[in-house]
């Protein structure tokens, strides 16, 4: 029985999460979840799976729970610290990281530095601290097991004793494949129209806003080269992206023979997660079964950076090293939240981010203040130079 701390409990993970562990009570107990503002949905969990500690972000979340809640069964706790002290306990074995954003990333570090099995959806946490995490795991004996579907499929055709953190032998490179999200085969001259609504409206898979956003301005496959550049250790050059419409393929890896190995299925979380909990032991999960005579044919074509320039920026701050990429990831939050509150438009977004990258000081990764620090700094300028209009 392995005791599970679900952070991002409410979210489109901690729903995909909760669906396999219903499914096999007898491996699995949610020990403790995590949740932010959907505090309704957090007193659902609390009743269906009676979690041991339930730890709460935001303020009036806190108030509305503690006033539903018997005491007893469940302890509750507030604030950021108590998702680092959550994720320590002993009791914990796995911790599955589904917070979406760098407010993820304290936790991420805090499981890392405790040794524990890490199951990380929380993907801006190693791209902003990928220079912290890798190293501190190795330190630790963490086992980090990515969950994103594309560097959970590399994961998946690699061999069984491959830890992440460490360049895989007999690998020339690897393919990310992207859906491409809604617009791959929109024209550019209709970019300038996009809503939100038409942007979250993702056409395989089903997530939160935050990643739909970023599905659409291709900026998820940026963060995903850089996601792989840590977990696999290899170098920006051999992280090749395809777009791939169907999102069958979930990533391939490409032996030095030539040999490529590639994990298909159909777009569903919950094998990506099941494997996770299973520890590469495979766990059923009742999801469909892919039919290939239904899905006829695969596409793939190269990305057109003209209309995704995100994609580009992620390679740079590759490329530039050192805080670039916690700059990228920081204003890139920003500019994705004024999107879908309508302050700016679509292709203002990789207009704000290159504008901001363009300011920064790149400096060496020191350590997780530092980075909060930057991430702060980052915020307030790209919001200030979004309320004053000044997108480019
Ligand atoms: P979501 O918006 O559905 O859920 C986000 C979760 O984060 C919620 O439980 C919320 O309570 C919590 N949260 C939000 N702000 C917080 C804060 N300030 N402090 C603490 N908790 C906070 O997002 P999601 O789609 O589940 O994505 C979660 C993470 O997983 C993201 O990093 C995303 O990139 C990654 N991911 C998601 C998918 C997917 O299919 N949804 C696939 C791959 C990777
Ligand atoms: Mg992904």
């Amino acid at each position: 029985m392995k005791k599970v701390a679900l952070l991002g409990a409410t979210g489109s993970i901690g729903d995909s999460t909760c669906a396999i562990l219903r499914k096999h009570p007898e491996h699995f107990k949610l020990y403790a979840i995590s949740a932010h503002s959907n505090w309704q949905k957090a007193l659902k969990l609390i009743q269906e799976f009676k979690p041991r500690h339930v730890v709460v972000t935001s303020q009036e979340s806190h108030r509305a729970i503690q006033q539903a809640i018997k005491p007893g069964l469940t302890e509750l706790h507030f604030g950021a610290n108590a998702l680092d002290a959550l994720v320590q306990e002993p009791e914990v074995d796995m911790v599955v990281a589904g917070i979406v954003g760098s407010a993820g990333m304290s936790s991420v570090l805090a499981a890392t530095h405790a040794g524990k099995t890490l199951l990380l959806a929380n993907k801006e946490s190693i791209v902003a601290a990928g220079a912290l995490v890798m190293p501190l795991a190795k330190k630790t004996g963490a086992q980090i097991i990515p969950l994103d579907s594309e560097h959970n499929a590399l994961y998946q055709c690699l061999p069984q004793d491959y830890q992440t953190g460490s360049r895989p032998k007999q690998v020339s490179h690897l393919t990310l494949t992207a859906s491409g999200g809604p617009f791959w085969s929109k024209p550019l001259s209709e970019f300038e129209a996009i809503t939100p609504a038409q942007a979250v409206a993702h056409p395989q898979w089903d997530m939160g806003a935050k990643i739909s956003v970023d599905s659409a301005t291709l900026m998820n496959k940026g963060l995903e080269v850089i996601e792989a550049h840590w977990l696999f250790q290899m170098p920006e050059k051999d992280i090749k992206v395809v777009v791939h419409p169907q999102s069958t393929i979930h990533s391939l890896v490409h032996y030095i023979d030539g040999s490529v190995l590639a994990q298909l299925g159909t777009p569903d979380m919950q094998i990506p997660i099941s494997y996770g909990l299973g520890m590469r032991d495979r766990l059923s999960n009742g999801g469909a079964f892919l039919d290939l005579i239904a899905l006829s044919r695969l596409d793939f074509l190269a990305p057109d950076e003209a209309k995704f320039p995100c994609l580009a920026l992620a390679r740079a701050a590759i490329k530039s090293g050192g805080t670039a990429a916690v700059i990228l990831n920081a204003v890139n939050e920003i500019s994705v939240a004024a999107f879908l509150s309508k302050q700016i438009k679509f292709m203002d977004i990789p207009k704000i981010n290159a504008a901001i990258m363009d300011r920064f000081e790149i400096a060496q990764v020191e350590s997780l203040a530092q980075i909060t620090a930057i991430d702060q700094e980052v915020r307030a300028l790209a919001q200030q130079m979004i309320l004053q209009g000044k997108t480019s």
